[in-house]
C-alpha cells in the first residue's frame, strides 16, 4: 500500500517512508492512497483475537513493506508496557460503554500511538543506519508519552520543551523522572506558545533541521493515527460478542487524531457496524461548530480544565477533509490557503455529508464537573475531564438502537485538581504516580529564546 498527500504534490511513498517523513514535503498530510475495507468474514474470524494480535491483523493491511514476524514482534513490544491484560479494557456503567484507553505508562491515551511510533522509528533508523533527534514543546500531556515511547533508544535523542512551572506538578514529574541518557528535559521561561515559537523557528531553519537530524512527534504522523484504528475496531467486537451489531462511539477531541482514526475504523468495517462517531469539545468548539453547521473558522483558545483538548486549529482536519472533498487534492489546497489567509472555511454546503458520519457537542466547564461529580456518586466510576467531556456529549447522544462507546482518554489521577473540584477530594494516585520523586529528576531551565535552544541542542544531539 502506497501513501500520498492530502496536497496531491508528492509521489506514492511506502509506510515506512511515510512515518518517517511525518509532515508530507508538500505541507499537506500523508494518508493511503485507498483506504482498505474488509468482510464479514474477516471480521468475525477476527472476534478472538488478543489486542495485540487484532493489532497485527489491522495495521499489516496498512503497513505491507514490513516483514509480518517484524510487525509482529514490534506490536508485542509496544504493548508489553500497558498496566492491563487487555490493553485497552471496556466498562459498562449508567447504560454507556467506557473504553479505557489510560494503561499505557503515562496514564493517557497517547501512549497507545507513542509507544508504537517509539518502536516503528527505532526500527527504520536502525534499517537506515541513521539516528534522529526529536524536538518538540507541550503543555504536559503529549511530551511525556513521547519521552516514555523513545526512553532508552539507541539512535534517537528526544528534546522536551515545557513551559517552566505552568504544567502540573505531576506531568512535569513524569517527563523530568525519564533520566535514560538520551532523554532532555528543556523548562523554558515562557509560555508553551513560547515554547511552540521556538520548535516551528527552529525546523524552519532547513540547513539545521538538515544537519540534525530533527524529528517530530506532532499529531500528524499517520503512524499514530493507525495505531488508534485498532481500539475502536476491538471495542466493537467486544461489543459484537454481547449481541450488538451497530456500535457509536463519543470521542474527545481536540485536533481531531483520535476522532479520525475512527473516521478510519468506520472505512475500514463493513458499512453501518460502526455507526456514528460523536465529536465533543469543551468551550475551545471550532470542530462543533464545523460538525452542527459547516462554520470551521479559528476563534481565541481558552484555557479550560481538559488542557489536552484547548486548541484553535485541528492539525488533523485536513486528513477528514480531504475525503470530504471525494480526494481532490487542488480543492484541498485551496481550502487551506484561504484558511491560512482569513482563518475561516465555509463548508456548510457540505452538511449532510458530514452529519452522516458525526455529531457534536460543545461541554461547558460547568457541565464536564457535573458530569464527573454524577458519575462518581451514582455509579462509583471516577472520571478524567477529558473523558467527561465525551460522556456529557455520549449521554446526548445515545439511541437505545444501539451501544455508545465514551473512549476515556486520561486517568482521573492525572487531573487531580479538576477532579477534586467536581467531586471534594483528590483522586487515589496509582503508585507509578505516587512514586514519582523530585530527587531522581532531571531537568535544565533555560530563556524563551531559539538560539539559546539551538546551542544546547548542538553539544547534546545524536549525531
Ligand atoms: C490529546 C488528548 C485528547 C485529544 O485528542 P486528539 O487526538 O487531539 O483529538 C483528549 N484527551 C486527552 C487526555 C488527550 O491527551
Amino acid at each position: 500500500m502506497n501513501y500520498i498527500s492530502t496536497r496531491g504534490k508528492i509521489a506514492p511513498i511506502t509506510f515506512s517512508e511515510a512515518v518517517m517523513m511525518g509532515l508530507a514535503t508538500d505541507g499537506g498530510l500523508l494518508l493511503p492512497e485507498t483506504l482498505p475495507r474488509v468482510d464479514m468474514t474477516t471480521v468475525s474470524g477476527w472476534k478472538n483475537l488478543s489486542y495485540q494480535r487484532l493489532a497485527f491483523e489491522i495495521i499489516r493491511l496498512f503497513a505491507d513493506d514490513l516483514p509480518g514476524h517484524v510487525l509482529e514482534d514490534l506490536i508485542e513490544r509496544s504493548y508489553a508496557s500497558f498496566k492491563h491484560p487487555q490493553v485497552t479494557p471496556i466498562t459498562h456503567r449508567d447504560g454507556l460503554y467506557i473504553l479505557e484507553l489510560f494503561h499505557g505508562p503515562t496514564f493517557a491515551f497517547k501512549d497507545v500511538a507513542l509507544q508504537l511510533l517509539g518502536n516503528l522509528f527505532e526500527l527504520l533508523l536502525e534499517k537506515q543506519d541513521r539516528t534522529m533527534n526529536i524536538l518538540g514543546a507541550t503543555s504536559g500531556d503529549t511530551g511525556s508519552a513521547a519521552i516514555h515511547g523513545v526512553r532508552g533508544k539507541a539512535r534517537i535523542n528526544i528534546f522536551i520543551l515545557h513551559p517552566d512551572g505552568r504544567v502540573s506538578p505531576i506531568q512535569k514529574l513524569q517527563m523530568t523522572t525519564v533520566t535514560d541518557d538520551n532523554v532532555f528535559n528543556i523548562a523554558i521561561r515562557g509560555t508553551f506558545d513560547d515554547g511552540q515559537a521556538i520548535v516551528k523557528a527552529i525546523f524552519n531553519d532547513l540547513a539545521f533541521k538538515e544537519n540534525y537530524h530533527l524529528g517530530a512527534i506532532n499529531s500528524i504522523n499517520w503512524a499514530r493515527v493507525l495505531a488508534q484504528v485498532v481500539y475502536y475496531v476491538y471495542a466493537w467486537l467486544k461489543l459484537h460478542g454481547r449481541g450488538h451489531q451497530s456500535v457509536d462511539f463519543s470521542v474527545p477531541t481536540g485536533n481531531f487524531g483520535d476522532i479520525f482514526a475512527g473516521y478510519v475504523a468506520k472505512r475500514l468495517l463493513p458499512e453501518g457496524l460502526l455507526n456514528r462517531l460523536i465529536l465533543a469539545t469543551n468551550t475551545n468548539d471550532i470542530l462543533a461548530r464545523f460538525v452542527s453547521r459547516g462554520d470551521y473558522s479559528k476563534g481565541p483558545v481558552s484555557a479550560t480544565i481538559s488542557p489536552s483538548m484547548d486548541i484553535q486549529v485541528a492539525s488533523n482536519f485536513e486528513r477528514y477533509l480531504y475525503y470530504l472533498r471525494d480526494e481532490d487534492s487542488t480543492q484541498v489546497v485551496r481550502d487551506m490557503e484561504q484558511f491560512t489567509a482569513t482563518g475561516t472555511l465555509d463548508l456548510s454546503s457540505l452538511a449532510d455529508r458530514v452529519t452522516a458520519d458525526f455529531a457534536s457537542r460543545a461541554v461547558s466547564e460547568e457541565e464536564t464537573l457535573v458530569t464527573i461529580r454524577e458519575f462518581y456518586t451514582g455509579h462509583q466510576y471516577l472520571l478524567d475531564p477529558h473523558t467527561a467531556v465525551g460522556v456529557c456529549a455520549g449521554r446526548q447522544f445515545r439511541d437505545a438502537k444501539r451501544p455508545m462507546v465514551c473512549l476515556a482518554t486520561a486517568h482521573p489521577a492525572k487531573f487531580g485538581e479538576a477532579v477534586a473540584r467536581a467531586i471534594g477530594k483528590s483522586p487515589e494516585l496509582p503508585p507509578a504516580l505516587a512514586d514519582l520523586r523530585e530527587e531522581d529528576s532531571r531537568c535544565v531551565i533555560l530563556d524563551a529564546d531559539a538560539e539559546q535552544i539551538k546551542s544546547y541542542l548542538m553539544e547534546h544531539a545524536r549525531s
